[in-house]
């Protein structure tokens, strides 16, 4: 989900790669589940993330509809997101009686890096520490890579910006182009190419992913 905002009001306005030390340590969290309550439809899963989610719950796509994701409407396209309980304070669907993550192993890229968030710039991204966003103010220091516990992370690296400006591409062709009939088509097609056509679970997910990616391109861009 793109945000316009202003670097320095959201952050403390470093730019932040793998190597680097930041302040985003939050020890475990230590009983809080703030970040994991009334996140409306924020938490927006890319196709690593729902590859990850439902082959560990072994559910089809259809099958999580009904209880742990929603589609809306992301910067001009169809996506699906993670759904909050309709509770008073509203909790993920993966949170737990014990407040903690169900699901922490296969836990979508956004939770995985919080309070960290993405800046895309120049057909690449830097990590950013969200000022606003963490209560705990006695974070410790800590090295990016391992705070944001990606496997392969180089490769997620690669996906993770080729996702992010293929959507941005495919939304401004699809503005651009104007026809209501065809942005129609092509949105449903990208939820068919990239979440509801079941992955292989005990296959490599970058390799179905740039199968439909090569594919997907090759009839819509
Ligand atoms: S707000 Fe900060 S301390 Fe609380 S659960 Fe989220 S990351 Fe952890
Ligand atoms: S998936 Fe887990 S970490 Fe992410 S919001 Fe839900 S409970 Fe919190």
């Amino acid at each position: 989900m793109l945000r316009d905002c202003d670097l320095n009001e959201i952050s403390d306005g470093r730019r932040y790669l793998l190597s680097d030390m930041v302040k985003a340590d939050c020890h475990d969290c230590k009983g809080c589940s703030a970040c994991c309550h009334d996140m409306g439809t924020s938490i927006v899963l890319d196709p690593l993330d729902f590859y990850r989610i439902s082959s560990y719950l072994k559910y089809s796509f259809e099958a999580m509809l009904n209880n742990q994701i929603e589609l809306n409407i992301v910067d001009g396209l169809i996506l699906p997101n993670l759904k909050m309980a309709e509770t008073h304070d509203k909790p993920c669907v993966f949170l737990n009686e014990s407040h903690r993550c169900a699901i922490h192993p296969y836990r979508p890229g956004i939770c995985r890096i919080f309070p960290l968030g993405r800046l895309y710039e120049n057909n690449s991204f830097s990590y950013i520490l969200q000022t606003k966003e963490c209560l705990n103010d006695q974070k410790s220091k800590i090295k990016v890579s391992k705070w944001i516990d990606t496997p392969n992370v180089k490769q997620n690296q690669h996906f993770i910006t080729d996702w992010h400006y293929f959507l941005k591409e495919l939304h401004e062709r699809l503005l651009a182009q104007g026809d209501e009939a065809m942005i129609k088509k092509v949105t449903m097609q990208l939820l068919h190419f990239f979440y509801i056509e079941p992955y292989q679970p005990e296959e490599d997910f970058y390799t179905q992913f740039y199968t439909r990616f090569a594919n997907f391109k090759s009839l819509f861009l």
